[in-house]
């Protein structure tokens, strides 16, 4: 083992770079890469290795996607943006946390996340805790809008109030951020949301959409009629 992380393949262009803590993504077009999320601080190096063993270089990475502004999705964006001199895409609610001219706010728990927050987020009381160097978002973007990658923005508030989700038609497969989370392979509802009632509704919307991989933050990718196992998550709330 040299320590690079390969990328998992899940589909012709379309590969999981797994960061342990957190997913990262990658799709390939005509010539460039388009990233999704870029890991806890310090992960650039992972990232850039496992995009190397798939044959990219650092000037082939075009976009990076952020599907929100919490650290272990943004972590790693100023470096991998300095080193790529991709443009990062990110909506304007959680913009101006990226670029730290704001605050992030806490994330509310419920009494059932509390437990599972202290094991994965520590102290708990002092959330949410450093924030990853800022970043310039270069391209604000809103529901439906396109990516230079051809990714179709879904706006999906409720995890935090920009978080964006990513349908790539062409591939059948869906970014979904922390909207959703999976466990043994089956989708969940995202954790720490800002407001559950949202969260629920946003997984109702990209329920309605039509994919085959659920692209998630956290827990392996659901592979096979994902927007169903979705469909049928959701119905149970
Ligand atoms: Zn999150
Ligand atoms: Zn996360």
């Amino acid at each position: 083992m040299d320590g690079t992380v390969r990328p998992e393949r899940l589909a012709e262009g379309l590969y999981l770079i797994s960061l342990g803590a957190s997913n990262v993504y990658v799709w390939e077009s005509d010539g460039f890469v388009s990233v999704v999320d870029t890991g806890v601080p310090g992960s650039e190096h992972a990232i850039l290795g496992a995009l190397s063993a798939i044959g990219h270089t650092a000037e082939n990475v075009a976009e990076i996607v952020l599907t929100h502004f919490h650290r272990d999705h943004t972590g790693s964006a100023a470096e991998l943006a300095c080193r790529t001199g991709a443009r990062i895409v990110a909506h304007h609610a959680d913009a101006a946390i990226i670029e730290r001219r704001e605050a992030p706010p806490p994330p509310r728990l419920t009494d059932l996340e509390r437990p599972l927050a202290e094991m994965l987020l520590g102290d708990v009381a002092n959330l949410p805790g450093p924030q990853p160097e800022a970043v310039r978002v270069d391209r604000l973007v809103e529901d439906g809008e396109l990516t230079m990658g051809g990714g179709q923005i879904v706006t999906i508030p409720g995890h935090t109030y920009g978080s964006i989700g990513v349908l790539l038609p062409q591939r059948a497969a869906l970014f979904t951020g922390d909207s959703i989370a999976s466990v043994d392979s089956a989708p969940v509802l995202g954790p720490f949301n800002l407001n559950t009632a949202d969260a629920i509704a946003a997984v109702r919307k990209q329920a309605q959409l039509n994919f085959d991989i659920a692209c998630v933050g956290h827990g392996r990718p659901i592979v096979g009629n994902a927007s169903r196992k979705v469909l049928a998550m959701i119905r149970s709330f």
